[in-house]
């Protein structure tokens, strides 16, 4: 199983981020999310990052975080109203 990231959906709601965070830390803090999402508001761009398969992100101890696709039924994916994250099967 992997995650597939389609930018263009993206609009930058962040639910993904509190959800993995809360799954992660139990509390809502994207700074400790395996997913973030980079915003560039002014062109309307928002870009999905999964640490480590898009990028590597660290928390803000500088420990790399790492995404365990949730044990194989991914959170982000399942709030994302866009669809804009999917579960790919391999
Ligand atoms: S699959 Fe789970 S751990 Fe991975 S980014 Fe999504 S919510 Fe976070
Ligand atoms: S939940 Fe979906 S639309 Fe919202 S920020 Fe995350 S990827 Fe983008």
């Amino acid at each position: 199983m992997r995650l597939s990231v389609d930018h263009g959906r993206c609009d930058g709601c962040s639910l993904c981020e509190l959800i993995c965070s809360l799954r992660r830390t139990r509390s809502f803090n994207p700074s400790r999310s395996a997913i973030r999402v980079l915003k560039r508001e002014s062109r309307g761009i928002y870009i999905p990052i999964i640490s480590p398969f898009t990028g590597l992100l660290l928390d803000p101890e500088g420990k790399p975080i790492l995404c365990d696709l949730c044990g194989g039924n991914p959170k982000c994916a399942e709030v994302c109203p866009n669809e804009a994250i999917r579960v790919v099967e391999d």
